[in-house]
């Protein structure tokens, strides 16, 4: 089986809050096969401020990796990927759609679900992680409350600021109201410098609490590491398999958060997962950001993890006001991988429009 042609389709996506700045960038890439199968697969780097990733990178690092694509055989993804490092070192990122891309078209000649080709299907629906932005404890209590109602019992609470008195009201106050069976996850998004983690973590000694990627570099979540008693997620610092050997060597943190574009695909993700799995390390899976065919490949990493390993996911296109695809869509607090084979996500032609690019 060869590719024939790589085609990509422009998306902007819209907050469902309908914020002015808040709409995303996202491509979704289409693999052609002289076999007639097509596979699918999402990149969004959730805007150009979180990541060092923009929506436009996509386009333009497939414009190097496109020509080369054609004449490979797509149900090798590990192929694959060496013909994409080989073609353009590092920009994980650009390189996950693609890879999304393959392992659809694996799925669907090998007819099973991505999740099995993964490793196998584990337990029921995955729980998913609600996202409570920061604001005043009776406020961010006010939101987890809501997602409570939608069935959430996952939290993520993003916290952070050079307010650390605040800080430690939020955390209590979410604390002491946390229902029986929750989790609830605080999330710095790297706000804290050093010095503002330890005041913080010091004042909540007694709360059983998490804290995920308090500050910007992995030396100072380090620092912070070994100054509390606090269980640690890393997120935004862990790139690639070598951050993840680094990790627990140090011993830096008990959980992290792999989002599957910003480590490069499918592939790549499994990998850091089998790591994570072997070493005791538990997970939250996700995409960085996008649209149902983007949820879909993290629920079938997700899906694919023991029960024991796996803390969340998170349903970003319930953030968005535009449906991509049917696919792993969240309901009650929950999503599936789907249990058709490939990917299971079908693409709305309508929504996606003729292609920007063509690569054949
Ligand atoms: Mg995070």
């Amino acid at each position: 089986m060869k590719i024939t042609d790589v085609q990509a389709h422009y998306l902007r996506l819209p907050d469902i809050q309908a914020r002015t700045d808040s709409s995303q960038d996202a491509l979704i890439v289409q693999v052609d096969t002289d076999a007639g199968i097509t596979g699918w697969g999402e990149g969004c780097p959730w805007g150009s401020t979180y990541l060092p990733a923009f929506g436009r990178g996509i386009r333009a690092g497939l414009d190097e990796l496109g020509p080369q694509l054609i004449g490979q055989d797509p149900r090798m993804p590990d192929r694959i990927n060496l013909v994409m490092d080989e073609a353009l070192p590092s920009h994980p990122y650009v390189k996950s759609p693609v890879d999304i891309a393959c392992w659809d078209i694996l799925g669907q000649v090998a007819g099973l679900p991505v999740c099995d080709l993964l490793g196998g299907r584990h337990g029921g629906a995955v729980p998913l992680a609600s996202s409570v932005s920061t604001g005043t404890p009776g406020e961010m209590l006010e939101t987890v409350q809501a997602f409570r109602d939608q069935g959430y019992f996952v939290h993520s609470a993003k916290i952070g600021g050079r307010d650390t008195a605040l800080d430690v009201a939020r955390v209590r106050h979410l604390k002491v109201n946390e229902a029986d069976g929750e989790t609830i996850i605080y999330d710095l998004n790297r706000s804290w410098q050093p010095a503002e983690a330890i005041a913080v973590m010091n004042q909540v000694r007694d709360l059983d609490v998490c804290f995920e990627q308090p500050c910007e570099s992995y030396e100072e979540c380090l620092a912070v590491r070994r100054s509390t008693g606090h269980p640690i997620s890393l997120d935004e610092t862990i790139k690639a398999f070598s951050d993840l050997v680094r990790m627990h060597h140090d011993w830096a943190a008990e959980i992290v958060n792999i989002k599957i574009g910003r480590v490069g695909g499918l592939t790549r993700a499994r990998q850091m997962r089998d790591f994570c799995l072997s070493a005791g390390i538990k997970m939250l899976i996700m995409e960085t950001g996008g649209s149902v065919m983007a949820d879909t490949a993290a629920a079938h990493l997700i899906q694919s993890t023991p029960e024991r390993s796996r803390i969340a996911s998170w349903d970003c296109a319930a953030m968005l006001s535009v449906v991509s695809a049917e696919g792993a869509v969240g309901r009650d607090g929950v999503f599936s991988a789907p249990d058709t084979p490939g990917l299971g996500a079908t693409p709305i032609m309508d929504v996606l429009g003729d292609p920007v690019a063509v690569y054949e």
